[in-house]
């Protein structure tokens, strides 16, 4: 092999790096100092990132809180500002649309859920639709995206998050350890707890509102077949018929999850058929109060309240 030469490019990356590691060690040690940006795709990543890390670095987390981050479009100088963060969080399974359309540097970017990515579930058939008046139709089509509703898989993705950030701040590893610890801590009571709450529902079926509760249903077995309903629409005769026929081919249950609080009139028309509203918010984005903490103990207790 023959040597590098002066002027070659091997030589010319060699010094564009060191260049580029002095300019970087001057802004952590000179005034204007460099917080590093972890920018994630999701509330929860975004939640966990913050957990581990929120006494070094700022996280990058920008979606608006009447949206979805599974569909949302960032604009052009959001999009900027997540290429040079200096840790990307995907959730993977196909979570946050725009990111296939896109280029991220691979040095920086972390797929949270690839110890799991054998385990992840296909979706099938399902129609577009839209969540709220005005937005563009999408499908779940694919593969589903919810992964963290499996506490597990949460452990998981928390997991890789915190070796992606010791790797990254080796200086920052060992308080990112500990902080992990108590993380996984929160993830597991969550895991139990769910486990404990799902068991008193016995072996009837859920139904669910919208599709997005497959790893959920997966991880406490339950079996959950799904519709495409909004907490505040209005229930069509359509839709009430869509209904009928999940019942009838998943006969038994009495139980039914919306993503958020439903419309009061939704409750009431559900309960007239013997169908009891639950709760279960997956807390894809920042909720307007508490944290994925405390939502995910509240749908554990809603689902505990109704075997009292
Ligand atoms: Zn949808």
């Amino acid at each position: 092999m023959k040597h590098a030469l002066p002027g070659s490019p091997l030589t010319l990356a060699l010094l564009l790096i060191s260049c580029g590691e002095e300019e970087k060690q001057a802004e952590s040690h000179g005034g204007g100092s460099h917080r590093p940006v972890i920018a994630a795709v999701s509330y929860p990543l975004a939640y966990f990132a913050e957990r581990l890390s929120s006494d070094f670095a700022t996280v990058l987390y920008e979606v608006p809180t009447d949206q979805d981050p599974a569909f949302w479009e960032p604009g052009d100088e959001q999009i900027t500002a997540i290429q040079e963060a200096d840790l990307i969080l995907l959730n993977g399974a196909t979570y946050a649309k725009w990111v296939s359309t896109r280029t991220l540097p691979g040095e920086t970017t972390v797929v949270t859920s690839s110890s799991f990515r054998d385990r992840l579930m296909e979706t099938e058939g399902t129609l577009k639709h839209t969540h709220k008046e005005g937005e563009e139709a999408h499908s779940h089509d694919g593969l589903a995206f919810t992964t963290w509703l499996d506490f597990k898989q949460a452990s998981a993705q928390a997991s890789e998050i915190a070796l992606a950030l010791g790797e990254r701040f080796p200086e920052r590893k060992s308080t990112v350890m500990t902080r992990l610890d108590a993380l996984l801590e929160d993830l597991n009571n969550l895991d139990t707890g769910m486990a404990t709450a799902t068991s008193g529902l016995g072996n009837a079926p859920v139904i669910v509102s919208h599709p997005v509760y497959q790893y959920w249903a997966r991880a406490y077995s339950i079996v959950a077949p799904s519709l495409l309903w909004e907490p505040d629409m209005e229930l069509t005769p359509g839709d009430m018929a869509a209904l009928a026929r999940i019942r009838e081919e998943a006969p038994g249950a009495t139980l039914f999850i919306w993503e958020d609080d439903p419309l009061p009139k939704n409750i009431e028309k559900l309960k007239r058929i013997g169908l009891t509203s639950v709760v279960i918010s997956p807390c894809g984005n920042r909720p307007e109060s508490g944290d994925f903490l405390s939502v995910m103990r509240a749908n554990i207790a809603a689902l505990q309240a109704l075997s009292n």
